[in-house]
């Protein structure tokens, strides 16, 4: 399925909640959700009751939107995350969140996951020292993720470093002097802020 290229405010103003899709401004009260807390279009203000199917769909596109993955990426590690020890709904969003691109958003080296992504894909970053391009790559405990050395000038991170607003999980250290971070943990349920129930994707994809 294409990505989504529309306007981004949109897709949490559809879920109710904020999906932190346009970085700072999130934080600010120009927050679409803040402003306007109804589904977008012409019978966005009605609200419909939802079936349970309706329910389960929601939740998963919730979290697809969330961290900016396609349905088929979604169901790749839901199936990962059924085969592994412990609670799979919780799995999933584990995997999820030690994702490249989500790593690199949550030490604070890129404003939005969006923007992560594509500093991923233009090779800004390694990991344990070598360059590593693929925004979906899982990062593990001990990984060492850093900006580039030929990177480390450029403007961008020179103000991310300076706007930094050390929203770090505990499951990562971040260094800003060296411009990198380091995987200290696992991350666990209570890191994930986004306030959804995995258990309905999980029913959703057992169907
Ligand atoms: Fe969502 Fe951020 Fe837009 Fe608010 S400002 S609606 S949190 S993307």
């Amino acid at each position: 399925m294409a990505r989504y290229t529309g306007p981004v405010c949109r897709l949490c103003r559809r879920e109710g909640l904020k999906l932190y899709l346009k970085g700072d401004r999130c934080y600010t009260d120009k927050c679409a959700i803040d402003r306007r807390n109804y589904a977008p279009g012409q019978h966005g203000k009605s609200r419909r009751k939802l079936s349970n199917y309706g329910i389960q769909l929601r939740e998963k596109q919730k979290v697809r939107r969330y961290y900016g993955i396609s349905e088929k990426q979604m169901r790749k590690y839901f199936e990962m995350a059924d085969k592994m020890k412990g609670i799979t709904g919780e799995n999933l969003l584990k995997i999820l969140e030690m994702r490249l691109d989500n790593a690199v958003y949550r030490l604070g080296l890129a404003s939005t996951r969006a923007e992560a992504r594509q500093l991923v894909t233009h090779g800004h970053f390694t990991v344990n020292g070598k360059k590593v391009d693929i925004p979906s790559y899982l990062v593990s405990v001990g990984d060492v993720i850093a900006v580039k050395e030929k990177s480390r000038s450029s403007v961008k991170f020179k103000e991310l470093i300076e706007n930094h607003q050390g929203r770090v999980p505990k499951w990562l250290q971040f260094t800003a002097e060296k411009m990198e971070g380091k995987v200290i943990g696992e991350p666990s349920r209570e890191d994930i802020e986004l306030p959804i129930e995995e258990h309905l994707i999980v029913e959703l994809y057992s169907k």
